[in-house]
């Protein structure tokens, strides 16, 4: 899958997390579909316009059946990073007077966290942040005790990009509909640890990506639960597509990827893949926790995303270590969209880490093309760069 790069031994590829490859047979139809679907979706006056627009609903769809919604609910976005600023801006902006508190998670995503940042200020609201315990999982107490009947929403996501945590999202739904207050979620790494139900967690809005499920970059989504899409304020304006919700020109072969990716995860060797892929996790990590020095973040393996491994290596500088590996291994130090920063994760040290431990952190993550032969040699060479640096600091 991955293709070697020179005559040196294939790389191999553990950031799952930040971005999927390609399935095959995704790309397949994708390059079929970029060919023969060319028409804008929303011409409706000839029959090359019907057929992507057919594809278009199509999609929404097969999308929408996978996670237990219509295929009116779903808002087609350009990731996920759009979906959580529709979601939290377009609430926010239409809110009536009463109703002026955000609640969200102290490890969400940043694309939720600067969103409900923002909002707040434009918006005369006010964020609030409930704390997580040491594996990342969200104070239950705490949401219940800060729910009032003027919460407008709160956003907790599904499952943690960083480290993995599973968020308890049926009881988060049932605590913010007990108070009339509206929940997102940002299942964006849920549909790779499971099938998720937006009816049995009692969600209003869902965010999607397709890259996180081995489909398209360019395309994600907004789940909306029917009833309350008129309290939503479109971020684009213009044509009026997608129910008023969000304008501009459908992209028909990005959005049918999308809904073939989506099929294949929650498809009939699902169970089958995320027991494989635990599996290689779990395997990687006890050969690199039988190093002392080495050490897992956030929660235990059956609480935790199958894919994610999140060591911290102690006295190590996780950025030196993972350049030491390139081109040959690919992990991260945190999250993708916080790259750049030079700040510790705020994932990290709202489970408490210090900064020097989250900086010693790497996030390994694992997915449908990872291989035995692939945690042999990461193990084996994550291992012997760290003790390498191990003793280079002793020396010093
Ligand atoms: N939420 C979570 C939990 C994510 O992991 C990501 C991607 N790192 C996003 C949102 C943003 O998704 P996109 O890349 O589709 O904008």
């Amino acid at each position: 899958m991955i293709r070697q790069r020179s005559n040196a031994l294939p790389p191999i590829y553990l950031d799952y997390q930040a971005s999927t490859p390609l399935d095959p047979r995704v790309a397949q139809n994708l390059s079929k579909n970029f060919e023969s679907c060319f028409a804008n979706p929303h011409a409706d006056d000839h029959a090359f316009g019907w057929e992507a627009s057919k594809i278009c609903e199509d999609a929404s769809r097969r999308l929408a059946q996978t996670i237990g919604g219509e295929a009116d609910e779903i808002v087609f976005t350009s990731g996920a990073t759009e979906a959580n600023n529709l979601a939290i801006f377009g609430l926010a902006s239409r809110r009536q007077s009463g109703r002026h508190r955000i609640l969200v998670s102290a490890i969400e995503h940043k694309s939720v966290l600067e969103s409900a940042r923002v909002a707040a200020r434009r918006y005369d609201c006010a964020v609030e942040i409930i704390p997580v315990d040491t594996g990342g999982h969200l104070d239950l107490d705490a949401l219940d005790r800060a729910l009032d009947e003027d919460v407008l929403m709160v956003s907790v996501m599904a499952a943690n990009n960083e480290i993995g945590t599973l968020q308890p999202s049926p009881d988060i739904g049932r605590l913010c509909q007990r108070v009339g207050a509206l929940f997102h979620c940002d299942a964006v790494q849920a549909l790779t640890a499971g099938t998720l139900n937006v009816q049995d967690i009692g969600a209003d809005m869902v965010s999607l990506s397709a890259h996180k499920i081995y489909g398209p970059k360019g395309i994600g989504a907004l789940y909306v639960r029917r009833d309350i899409q008129t309290l939503i304020e479109p971020l684009l304006v213009g044509g009026g597509q997608q129910h008023g919700l969000r304008a501009g020109t459908l992209p028909a072969p990005l959005c049918a990827g999308f809904a073939d990716a989506a099929e294949l995860i929650s498809g009939p060797v699902a169970e089958m893949e995320l027991q494989r892929v635990t599996g290689l996790r779990n395997l990687f990590a006890a050969r690199m926790l039988a190093n002392p020095h080495v050490h897992l973040n956030g929660p235990p393996p059956h609480r935790r995303h199958p894919s994610n491994c999140n060591l911290r290596f102690d006295g190590a500088e996780a950025k030196q270590l993972l350049a030491q590996v390139q081109p040959r291994l690919a992990a991260s130090t945190g999250s993708a969209c916080t790259s750049g920063s030079l700040e510790p994760s705020h994932v990290l040290t709202a489970i408490g880490l210090s900064e020097d431990q989250a900086t010693s952190s790497i996030r390994f993550s694992f997915g449908r093309f990872s291989t035995t032969n692939d945690v042999d040699q990461a193990s084996e060479l994550m291992l012997s760069i760290f003790e390498q640096s191990r003793s280079q600091n002793r020396v010093a």
